[in-house]
């Protein structure tokens, strides 16, 4: 059968924030660009983002950008790679004032310069005080992001595969990536887009549990194809839970409403993070407020019918702050929780919300793999960016406001050496594999071909309980050795889904099947990853290995799909020009 082949100078697998960085310099400078998204790109899971972008300036109190890399090397429990994180906080204010200059309409100061709010774990003078670093538009920062980088595309001449679905990567014989293959849904037809260099920019996949803050979109299908392709996942057993998604719901809270000076309260009313983290209290790190909040819920101190919730309160902002600052908060805790939070607390509990893991990269946004002696060897081709990657600023835990700082750092950063390579190194196409679409044609023939399989949503639910019962914030190693089990037999159930719809046009079952074979891959990777991990680091809490330990344990993980086995390699201790950040012990 043969497939459509269009040809770019640089194919981009993703329309959200780090996709759209990446096209923008592309694009700017004269290279035929297309970006895929299974949305329009301001639907994209960016655009929920909602309490702001970190970055030094010190519009509110002085902070440096020393700091700011102190805070998040200490905020990944020392797993983060030195010379990324120092990368990422020194370019942040560059980067901010960039959106600025594109027209971004952050909230204001009254002096006219960029409004910052406090977040969980950023700290002036490496220490205990709360220092405002996050750069916000209200509660909607991520919205005002995304549609202002869309806008620059459009006039930048990006071209837009809009509701275009890439099935896989696309490698030679030499292991270079040469493309992707797609589905356009609107027809139900295979394209092959070959390209000189491809980026992966397709998002989170926290559609692996259960309870998750993100878009039903977020299927880690990025992930999947690298798992296809022989391409191993870097520190899959790294999950952030949110403090704050709305109980019931999994609507998230932004932690901004903490930043405002929200606070959260147990069963007795009382503040009781006071107790877990004296000197940051409600905006210690994520990981660390997650597990203060579970504790407190396990020792019947929980809210609610069931005792299995803790309060937000914030009402005593006053209504003026909460209108203002906090407009599309209040308008979730009405939606989905049922109050208004100008008079009465948001049930809150921890959600999934973000993964630290994904496809290794470097801060230049190349793909790197073990090649012989090498533990990072170059892809030719093959960049990733945003939340698939992993470069790995976020380590074992991700600094509130740090992720949307990363989608557009590295987003330019892999863009920039993108062109590089595509200048220097790639001045025509290379060809493609005779069997460049044989993988996605046969997975497309045989959900058309399966009958008498498996239903597609009775799977996904058994993949997010597992999940969601074996992953959660606390582990150990029973249950963790029977979440591997339960999911390689949700794996083998993968292989048989059916679908009953067989048409071609707009087919949305065919892509939830399509969706669901990524999301395994994710899965089956967070188990096993996260099963052979015998410490607690960041957000990996092992109840029978409560500590870090960095003599065996300070290493990053790569799990290879074929063979579901792990390798291991070092953390960079390197930063680029200051001195290294040895470990300490984490207290708030
Ligand atoms: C509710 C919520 C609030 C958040 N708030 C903040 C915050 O205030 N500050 C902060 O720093 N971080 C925040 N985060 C995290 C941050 O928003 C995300 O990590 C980040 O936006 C991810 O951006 P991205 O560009 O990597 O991917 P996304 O924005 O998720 O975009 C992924 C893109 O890939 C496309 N795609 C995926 N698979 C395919 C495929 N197979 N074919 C074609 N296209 C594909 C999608 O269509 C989409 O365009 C929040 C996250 C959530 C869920």
């Amino acid at each position: 059968m043969s497939v459509p082949v269009r040809r770019f100078d640089a194919v981009i697998v993703g329309g959200g924030g780090a996709g759209l960085r990446a096209a923008l310099q592309l694009s700017e400078a004269g290279l035929n660009t297309a970006v895929l998204s299974k949305v329009f790109p301001t639907r994209s899971h960016t655009v929920a983002a909602q309490g702001g972008i970190s970055a030094s300036l010190g519009n509110v109190q002085e902070d440096r950008w020393e700091w700011h890399m102190y805070d998040t090397v200490k905020g990944s429990d020392w797993l983060g790679d030195q010379d990324a994180i120092e990368f990422m906080c020194r370019k942040a204010p560059e980067a901010v004032i960039e959106l600025e200059h594109f027209g971004m309409p952050f909230d204001r100061l009254e002096n006219g310069k960029i409004y910052q709010r406090p977040f969980g774990g950023h700290t002036q003078n490496n220490g205990k005080t709360p220092v405002q670093r996050a750069c916000a538009a209200a509660d909607r920062t991520g919205h005002a992001m995304l549609h202002t980088l869309y806008q620059r595309n459009v006039r930048a001449n990006t071209q837009f595969f809009v509701e275009w679905m890439a099935l896989d990567l696309i490698r030679d014989s030499e292991g270079d990536v040469v493309g992707v293959t797609a589905l356009e849904m609107e027809t139900g037809e295979i394209f092959i887009l070959h390209a000189k260099a491809v980026l992966f920019a397709t998002g989170g996949a926290g559609r692996i549990y259960a309870a998750s803050t993100n878009a039903f979109i977020n299927t880690g299908d990025g992930l999947g194809m690298c798992v296809r392709a022989g391409i191993p996942l870097e520190d899959m057993e790294f999950w952030q839970f949110h403090p704050t998604g709305v109980a019931g719901a999994g609507v998230l809270i932004t932690e901004g409403v903490r930043g405002e000076g929200g606070i959260l309260l147990n069963s007795n009313g009382e503040r009781f993070m006071e107790r877990y983290a004296p000197n940051l209290k409600d905006l210690a790190p994520r990981d660390f407020v997650s597990r203060s909040m579970e504790l407190e819920v396990l020792e019947g101190r929980g809210c609610g019918p069931n005792k299995d919730y803790v309060l937000l309160k914030l009402d005593h902002l006053g209504p003026d702050i909460i209108k203002q600052r906090l407009p599309g908060i209040r308008e979730i805790a009405m939606k989905f929780a049922g109050v208004d939070p100008i008079k009465d607390p948001i049930p809150v509990i921890p959600t999934c919300h973000y993964m630290m893991g994904g496809i290794p990269t470097n801060y230049r946004g190349e793909v790197v793999v073990p090649k012989g002696d090498e533990p990072e060897s170059r892809v030719n081709g093959f960049y990733a960016a945003g939340e698939c990657a992993c470069a790995s600023v976020h380590g074992a835990n991700r600094l509130g406001t740090n992720s949307l700082l990363d989608l557009v750092v590295f987003g330019k950063s892999a863009g920039d050496h993108m062109i590089q390579f595509i200048k220097n190194e790639m001045p025509t196409w290379k060809e493609l594999p005779v069997d460049a679409a044989d993988r996605s044609l046969a997975r497309v023939a045989r959900l058309d071909g399966q009958t008498g399989g498996e239903e597609v949503p009775e799977v996904r639910a058994a993949m997010q309980r597992t999940v969601q019962s074996r992953a959660g914030v606390f582990r150990n190693s029973a249950n963790l050795q029977q979440g591997v089990e339960e999911i390689k037999q949700v794996a083998e159930r993968v292989k048989r889904t059916q679908i009953k719809d067989k048409s071609k046009v707009f087919n949305t079952a065919r892509v939830e099947a399509l969706e669901l074979d990524n999301l395994i891959e994710v899965a089956v990777a967070t188990l096993i990853s996260a099963e052979a991990r015998k410490e607690s680091r960041g957000a990996h809490a092992h109840d029978d290995y409560q500590h870090r330990d960095d003599d065996n344990w300070m290493k990053h993980t790569l799990y290879y799909g074929e063979t579901r086995q792990l390798t291991y390699k070092p953390v960079h201790t390197k930063p680029l020009s200051v001195d290294y950040i040895p470990p300490k012990e984490r207290t708030f």
